[in-house]
């Protein structure tokens, strides 16, 4: 492992808290979840949820997520066999590849990824085959021809991140059914991290790879509560997928934190339970703070991406006269008092991200607009 160092997230956190500079690079929020379900934890300690839940999670967490698959997305998982409680996607994802991986197997995933893809397929001695995504008409696609090339006889899964982080982009349903015939074709499992499924804008809706024809029986779905309810802290995630993949991540899982805290878990229930209008007042709330954060950047001089869901914005810094999206970010807090994200760290072929940079917007509005006023003595 020696290789992954540490995580831009962390060097980048570090160099904001160093330098004073504003850290629109981790996304992370800076306000806190909906009031009710902060409660709901606060009284899960207080009466006694402090001791070792059983391994797949608490029961009552399973049955708020199987309802929640049910009347979103219409697609039914057993509490008892077909849900597992994660410490955060970040242990979904590696329990998941740990699981169904042998050494040797390749993994696709789209490029630029999320980086603990490339470190769990590390550890599971798998080989990560990156596929590009590229702008289209001012939105990161893949190409068809490229993903099909991309497979071979070693292939076994491949890793669909939509929302996508850090381009934005949302995969359309035409996009997912080409993987979806892919995977038909070439039995692949599909790995899907959701962790932004409700964080989409302008009336675009994510949609599961999971409800796609002869998709269900094939996916291990995944997603979090950090994203949907702006506790990325709480670190706790879940696995929806048919009961021999569950059990089979679940067994690496064991191994891995055996359970995830007790008191989060009760709270995330309630919260999936009770707090939809929360969500979606998040998810307007996000899409203005996307628009300002995209006019600030514009007006800074930067080439900026639309995106349809995350918290994130893919810029290019070529219009600024840099070339080097690591150096400028190095150098960001000490120009400009800013933080942000390489996205070159992201890539298989860094050199095809070389020039994109990721600002996230989950900040309140004074601190993206004082965030542009300083990236304004950029240009
Ligand atoms: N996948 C993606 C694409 C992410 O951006 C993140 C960060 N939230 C994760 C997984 C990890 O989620 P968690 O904090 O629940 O482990
Ligand atoms: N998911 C968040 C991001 O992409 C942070 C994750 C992390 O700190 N590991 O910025």
């Amino acid at each position: 492992m020696r290789s992954f160092g540490t995580t831009i997230f962390a060097e980048m956190s570090a160099l904001a808290a160093q330098t004073g500079s504003i850290n629109l690079g981790q996304g992370f929020p800076d306000t806190d979840g909906p009031a009710a379900m902060l409660d709901r934890a606060v009284r899960a300690v207080l009466s006694g949820a402090n001791q070792y839940p059983p391994g797949p999670g608490l029961l009552e967490l399973r049955q708020a997520v199987s309802e929640h698959r049910r009347e979103h997305y219409g697609l039914g998982y057993d509490p008892a066999g077909e849900v597992l409680v994660t410490v955060g996607a970040t242990e979904a994802i590696a329990a998941a590849v740990l699981a169904l991986c042998e050494p040797g197997d390749e993994v696709i995933a789209f490029e630029p990824y999320y980086d603990s893809y490339a470190a769990s397929v590390a550890l599971a001695q798998a080989r990560l085959v990156g596929v590009t995504l590229r702008p289209l008409g001012g939105r990161f696609t893949f190409d068809p021809g490229e993903l099909r090339a991309a497979v071979t006889p070693r292939t076994r899964a491949i890793l669909v991140n939509s929302p996508h982080n850090p381009t934005g982009t949302v995969l359309t349903r035409d996009e997912l059914a080409v993987i979806a015939e892919l995977c038909q074709e070439r039995d692949l499992v599909a790995i899907t991290d959701e962790v932004y499924e409700h964080l989409t804008f302008d009336g675009v809706e994510h949609v599961p790879l999971a409800t796609l024809p002869g998709m269900r029986e094939r996916t291990v779905m995944i997603s979090s509560a950090g994203k949907t309810f702006s506790v990325t802290g709480w670190k706790t995630g879940w696995v929806c997928a048919p009961a021999p993949f569950v059990t089979a991540v679940q067994t690496v899982k064991q191994f891995l934190t055996f359970t995830a805290g007790a008191p989060w878990q009760l709270a995330v229930a309630y919260g999936l339970r009770n707090e939809t209008g929360w969500v979606s007042a998040l998810r307007a709330g996000l899409q203005d703070k996307r628009d300002r954060l995209m006019a600030g950047l514009s007006a800074a001089g930067f080439e900026v991406f639309r995106p349809s869901g995350t918290y994130f914005v893919q810029t290019d810094i070529r219009p600024l006269g840099f070339t080097d999206g690591l150096e400028l970010c190095r150098r960001l807090p000490e120009l400009a008092g800013v933080v942000a994200i390489p996205t070159q760290v992201f890539y298989d072929h860094p050199e095809r991200g070389s020039h994109f940079v990721r600002f996230a917007f989950c900040k309140k509005d004074e601190v993206i607009d004082e965030a542009v006023t300083r990236l304004k003595r950029l240009s």
